[in-house]
């Protein structure tokens, strides 16, 4: 099964790892877009000979407009390129691989063109999970997830064809850097020390929210969304080793794993061929050299982020949308050693606490929550 594929977000961690399972599976490349990564951007315009670049930036994209000149690919700038690299009619599949919010509108635009979208970006599940779910089954667009613990839950449910059977699904956490860790140490981690995951090799955005266990709220926010399951059927157990992905319990109480190793080719690899699988690039797993596997209660109240996530997963409307704004700025600021790895929960709450939920909200809606919760964290720490 070849496919042609448009990433977006070709210069993160996802989008590389794509590439390279494009390059070892025979896929096609349409098109890619970076923010203003010209260099990298260039090297792989010139290895995949993509019809199509997008730099948003402007200057980006003049500077890669000229790298590229003597090639055949076009180069667009801004968010206009963004969605017409979504909408790109030689490509049938979108890894929407753009970090936060920004992923919003061009995966829409994926989901209208009848795209089928690999899904990496999952703060748009979280911030329009039931708009953009509910588009995706009237345009027919099939959303098949990359990120490891949804893809985990995909591969366990193929064959399930009553969802009602489905008791629940369980979401493995690796805990981060500072699992086990009370509030008082947390209040002292610094930049490097949550930069650096013990599993997994991430970009900065995710890394942080592994650290605070945001990302696993948001996880249980996608999951909601994509297996039209509520809050309390989806259960987040601590995983340190990383082996086991995600599982499903049936109404007979047979549990389904997947596992393998910390290794995103596979989940990327198989949202491009599901149903079927292909020999690829994944690191494969010897079991006799996996450490004993071992399962652990979370702590949402020591990893607030984790507690506030739930908290929003259960009210619903534009509440995971406030929280996924904030949790942005917050940890922009963060990165930038502006505020506390504390500080992260702290101005999440206080965003959530200032930005009104509304219930049922339509696009509009979800983008002013998402920039008013934005604001509202800006405006604390100036
Ligand atoms: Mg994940």
């Amino acid at each position: 099964m070849r496919r042609t594929l448009s990433i977006l977000g070709s210069s993160g961690s996802i989008g590389q790892q794509t590439l390279k399972v494009a390059q070892a599976c025979g896929h096609a490349v349409a098109a890619i877009t970076v923010n203003r990564s010209v260099e990298l951007a260039e090297a792989q315009a010139r290895q995949f000979r993509p019809r199509l670049a997008v730099a948003v930036d402007e200057n980006a994209a003049a500077e890669l407009r000229v790298r590229l000149a003597d090639t055949d690919t076009r180069v667009l700038s801004g968010p206009e390129g963004l969605l017409e690299a979504a909408g790109l009619p030689e490509a049938d599949t979108v890894v929407t691989a753009i970090v936060g919010v920004a992923g919003l509108r061009p995966t829409l635009a994926a989901i209208d063109a009848g795209k089928r979208i690999a899904l990496a970006n999952k703060e748009t599940l979280v911030c329009a999970g039931e708009l953009v779910m509910a588009r995706a089954e009237e345009k027919g667009a099939e959303i098949v997830p990359v990120d490891s613990e949804h893809s985990a839950i995909f591969q366990c449910l193929q064959g399930c064809k009553n969802r009602g059977e489905v008791r629940r699904l369980i979401l493995t956490a690796s805990g981060g850097p500072f699992f086990g860790r009370s509030r008082e140490e947390l209040a002292q981690v610094t930049r490097a020390q949550a930069l650096r995951h013990p599993n997994w090799a991430m970009g900065a955005k995710i890394t942080i929210d592994s650290a605070t266990l945001m990302n696993k709220g948001l996880e249980l926010i996608e999951a909601m969304r994509l297996y039209s399951m509520p809050p309390e059927k989806i259960q987040i157990v601590v995983h340190r080793e990383s082996i086991v992905h995600s599982l499903v319990e049936f109404e007979d109480g047979a549990i389904l794993a997947q596992l393998g190793s910390a290794d995103m080719c596979l989940p990327i690899q198989y949202a491009l061929t599901w149903p079927e699988r292909t020999p690829g690039p994944a690191k494969p797993l010897d079991l006799l050299s996996c450490p004993p596997l071992t399962f652990q209660r979370p702590d949402p109240e020591t990893f607030r982020c984790l507690g506030l996530a739930l908290e929003c997963a259960q009210r619903g409307g534009t509440s995971t949308a406030v929280l996924s704004g904030a949790n942005e700025a917050a940890v922009e600021l963060f990165l930038q050693e502006k505020i506390t790895f504390l500080d992260i929960p702290r101005l999440v709450e206080g965003a959530l606490g200032r930005v009104s939920a509304l219930d049922r909200p339509g696009l509009d809606e979800i983008l002013s929550a998402d920039r008013a919760a934005r604001e509202a964290v800006y405006d604390s720490v100036r």
